[in-house]
């Protein structure tokens, strides 16, 4: 069986974080999550994964996973049967929450990653082709969630998108977690879009020679009004460019 396992599913550790993919493409596992802080966190064992080919749970010679939508239409749409037998391989005590990485699903916000990232186990299935059959979405109760609205080829970049989101957050994966704390839409930045950073040089001419200086306020010492800065600069980007979370906070 073509599974590549990165697992030690045995670990009682609390803190761990397992995430299990139902995938016809294994092998997009780990990706860019094997590299920099994921990747590190991975080879620590801070989080895990078990990347299950959909396709060896196929029942014929031709090793078939889709068939044409009933009803008539375009393109295919993947088997309930097949997708279960995948599922269903995983023990019981290790699927945790199921989800479909689906266009159709509630879209991803730092809140659902916060929570999703609290859990120790994960069941992702990822879609190709038109999508999957809905009675094993209903069987199973997969949630489905989509990163945004456009539509991809398959669920498995959205996938490691989702899995990027929550390792970060785990205990220790970010070096300072006032990082975290701190950042776009958590509640340590208000909800509100992250302020502008700036680092060295102070000063730095452009490709035109036109000077570009750090804000003198962010070089004054001065940390009141420095946060002071940040809080009305991270207020105006939010209004300029993302005016539905003003207005969300103002309902919470
Ligand atoms: N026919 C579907 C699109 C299928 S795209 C529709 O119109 O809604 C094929 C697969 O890519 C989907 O099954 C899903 O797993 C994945 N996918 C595509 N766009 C996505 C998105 N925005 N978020 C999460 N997954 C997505």
């Amino acid at each position: 069986m073509s599974i590549s396992d990165k697992t030690d599913i045995s670990r009682k550790d609390k803190k761990s974080f397992h995430v299990n993919i139902l995938t016809l493409f294994p092998d997009m596992f780990p990706g860019t999550l094997g590299q920099s802080l994921s990747g590190k966190a991975l080879e620590s064992g801070a989080w895990s994964y078990r990347a299950i080919n959909i396709r060896d749970f196929a029942t014929d010679k031709q090793k078939t996973v889709d068939d044409t939508p009933a009803g008539g239409g375009a393109g295919l749409v993947m088997r309930p049967d097949i997708i279960d037998l995948a599922a269903r391989s995983i023990p019981a005590a290790q699927r945790g929450k199921m989800i479909y990485m689906s266009p159709r699903g509630r879209t991803l916000t730092q809140k659902k990653v916060e929570e999703l990232s609290a859990l120790p186990y994960l069941t992702i299935l990822c879609g190709r082709y038109e999508g999957v059959d809905q009675r094993v979405l209903d069987a199973h109760d997969f949630e489905e969630i989509s990163i945004g609205d456009y539509v991809l080829s398959g669920g498995e970049p959205a996938a490691l998108i989702l899995m990027d989101a929550c390792i970060r957050l785990l205990p220790g994966v970010m070096g300072n977690h006032e990082t975290v704390s701190e950042e776009s839409f958590s509640d340590g930045a208000g909800g509100l879009l992250e302020y502008p950073h700036y680092t060295k040089p102070a000063l730095w001419s452009d490709e035109n020679g036109a000077e570009r200086p750090i804000p003198d306020i962010l070089t004054s010492g001065h940390h009141g009004k420095v946060r002071e800065w940040r809080r009305q600069q991270s207020l105006a980007l939010t209004k300029e460019r993302r005016p539905d979370l003003l207005n969300k906070l103002k309902d919470d």
